[in-house]
């Protein structure tokens, strides 16, 4: 293998997209296990929605403590609230499936039972109204890793749902997922080779995926390494790849909530 032949494997791209505002309406809702609620966005504004990654991600805006949503104007000087209004909390969602033909583009909600998301998603019925901004830009892993290993909680389970979705025959990956309970289980489609663990926290707050992430056996060439959880736990498993020598480009992992509002 010539040098050159190395320096072109395994390279990812980022693609950058014009940011776009959109007010969608809610088409449908569905509990899909008791967790995670399934919410259908669309309408006029979700015209020429794009979303190259599977873990990329939208800005979700909510009604405020007054139900209103005030979303902000995209100024010369970034998003801009109207004044004198209370603005819209916002939050980051994966775009779970987006069907451009049916004008449809799905988000899979996480019911945790707090927080302005969360309790909006748990209450959502058609007719609704939120905002959407971005994605302002997709990291679009390279594809020809010999395996993905996707590791994540509840939260990850729509980027990895959809990685598999959108994963060609001939992949390989391994998934590790933690989950509320047995009933939060979901079927998740894939052409790929896949081989996916479940691990269930059955009201424990334990170190299921770190332990499973410890005790996977060695893998046999190259491995890209997927990591979404709560954050200070993606840390924790990123810098213990990286100790056992995992080139940090082979490595994403992303905080996908907080359970210490003070963390930075
Ligand atoms: C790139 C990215 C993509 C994401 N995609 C999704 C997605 O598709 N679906 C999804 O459900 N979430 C997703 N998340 C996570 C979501 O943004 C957070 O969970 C967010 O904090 C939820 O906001 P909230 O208003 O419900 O709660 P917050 O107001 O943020 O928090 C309220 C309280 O709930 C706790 N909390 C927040 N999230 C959780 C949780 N998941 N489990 C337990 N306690 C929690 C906080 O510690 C806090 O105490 C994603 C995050 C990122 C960064």
């Amino acid at each position: 293998m010539t040098a050159a032949d190395v320096m072109e494997r395994h390279v990812h791209q980022r693609l950058r997209h014009d940011v776009v505002l959109r007010r969608l309406d809610v088409l449908r809702v569905e509990r899909i296990t008791p967790h995670m609620q399934r919410v259908t966005l669309g309408g006029a504004e979700l015209r020429g929605f794009r979303s190259a990654a599977p873990d990329d991600h939208v800005k979700l805006f909510f009604p405020n403590r007054d139900g209103e949503l005030v979303l902000p104007r995209l100024g010369p000087n970034g998003p801009e609230f109207p004044a004198g209004r209370e603005p819209s909390p916002m939050r980051d969602y994966t775009p779970r499936h987006h069907d451009t033909a049916r004008g449809e583009l799905v988000v899979d909600f996480v019911l945790h039972g707090d927080g302005p998301a969360s309790c909006w998603a748990e209450q959502a019925a058609p007719g609704q109204c939120i905002g959407a901004g971005g994605p302002r830009g997709s990291h679009v892993i390279a594809s020809d890793f010999d395996r993905y290993v996707l590791i994540g909680d509840e939260t990850a389970l729509p980027a990895i749902g959809r990685w598999l979705d959108e994963m060609p025959a001939g992949m390989n990956a391994t998934v590790l997922v933690e989950i509320p309970g047995a009933a939060d289980r979901q079927v998740l489609f894939s052409r790929a080779n896949v081989e996916t663990h479940w691990f269930e926290r059955d009201g424990t707050q334990g170190e299921t995926l770190e332990h499973a992430l410890h005790g996977l056996p060695a893998i046999e060439g190259d491995c890209f390494w997927w990591i979404a959880t709560e954050s200070s736990r993606a840390r924790g498993m990123r810098q213990w790849l990286e100790q056992r020598g995992v080139p940090k480009d082979w490595i994403k992992a992303t905080g996908y909530w907080k359970a210490d509002p003070n963390e930075d």
